[in-house]
């Protein structure tokens, strides 16, 4: 009952003030407003990765471990999975959210991140999900972290605790986009620290970023928690790169 009230609210209000897609600007339907903030055809561009992929990054991959993890020494998680490739629609809206203060996305784009862990039982028995943290100058500076919101929005959802002060970057680095894949893993390196970690040890964890690049961070993050007597570490990440 509520559903269709809340529906037929929806489609009044579209009638007044339309709804517009944050990427195209384009005018939502009433008949499309399940994806209240993209068009449909922004959404079909979304490319999702359903084919074979590498057993370590998630990546499409023909073979069980991809050339790219295959010649990397040391990969502390276990398994990382990313839920699309990073470009176009998604890699808008990821900038939209991250970069241009549009923390309402978080809602949207953390119902990707369920949808991978409810569809698999690799995810679900996680016992924590911990955000990639931000160091407290940055976190201030853009007024929140990112993946924080989606940790929390997972978290919520699927019934898995959040923490997310236990994890801690403590050391600011420079930013790590321009830097190639090598400079990336250097410039990471001890960023990370870890308080109060007994509730750890022997735990699953699933550790929640916005992209996955070069797995940089992920890693030293998976580093740390595995310090920490952490038994298994998981990554789900809202999107990857495929050249690296
Ligand atoms: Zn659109
Ligand atoms: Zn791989």
């Amino acid at each position: 009952m509520f559903r269709i009230l809340r529906k037929y609210f929806r489609k009044c209000l579209n009638l007044i003030y339309p709804l517009k897609c944050v990427v195209c600007n384009s005018v939502i339907s009433a008949e499309e407003i399940k994806n209240e903030y993209i068009c449909r055809g922004c959404f079909k561009k979304i490319k999702f990765i359903t084919c074979s992929v590498c057993k370590k990054c998630g990546r499409p991959s023909n073979s069980a471990i991809c050339l790219y993890c295959s010649k990397k020494p040391e990969i502390f998680f276990d398994r990382a999975f990313p839920v699309a490739i990073y470009e176009n629609v998604l890699r808008e809206l990821i900038h939209l959210f991250k970069y241009k203060k549009n923390d309402y996305l978080d809602k949207f784009l953390a119902g990707f991140l369920i949808e991978k862990i409810l569809r698999g039982d690799d995810l679900k028995n996680a016992d924590f999900i911990v955000p990639v943290p931000m160091h407290m100058f940055d976190k201030f500076k853009r007024g929140y972290n990112q993946t924080e919101l989606l940790a929390c929005q997972v978290s919520k959802i699927v019934g898995i605790p959040m923490l997310s002060d236990r994890l801690i970057k403590h050391k600011r680095i420079p930013s790590q986009t321009a830097l190639s894949t090598e400079e990336r893993f250097k410039n990471v390196k001890d960023a990370f620290t870890i308080k109060n970690s007994k509730i750890l040890e022997g735990k699953t964890i699933l550790l929640i970023d916005d992209i996955f690049t070069t797995g940089a961070t992920l890693n030293e993050c998976s580093k740390i928690l595995r310090r920490a007597k952490v038994r298994h570490v998981n990554a789900l990440t809202l999107a990857c790169v495929c050249e690296v």
